[in-house]
């Protein structure tokens, strides 16, 4: 059983192995037949919760704890080649945005 074991994950070693040559000559090839022509293919923005921060303010003379959620503004594009028909992705910090005003 454990020999069985063993053989399945060679096996998958080598089918690992393989395939990422595979990909390493494709991209080689591709370097071979000139330059990208990287376009804008889609682009897709979106708000991701990373957190909370304490903040303090005055009111009334008094110091006062406010709790503050922090976002961040994510724009994702997917480009697009059309040299040698592939794709790429990149991610891009927009902004962050706090949900309280505070200095
Ligand atoms: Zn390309
Ligand atoms: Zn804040």
């Amino acid at each position: 059983m454990r020999q069985i074991y063993i053989q399945i994950t060679v096996l998958m070693l080598v089918c690992l192995l393989f395939s990422l040559n595979e990909t390493e000559v494709k991209s080689l090839a591709a370097e071979d037949s000139g330059a990208h022509n990287w376009q804008e293919y889609s682009t897709h923005v979106e708000t991701v919760d990373v957190g909370t921060h304490e903040y303090t303010f005055w009111r009334n003379f008094i110091e006062h704890t406010g709790t503050c959620n922090i976002s961040y503004k994510l724009k994702s594009v997917v480009y697009y080649c059309d040299v040698h028909d592939h794709t790429d992705a990149k991610i891009f910090h927009e902004e962050t945005i706090h949900s309280e005003e505070h200095k």
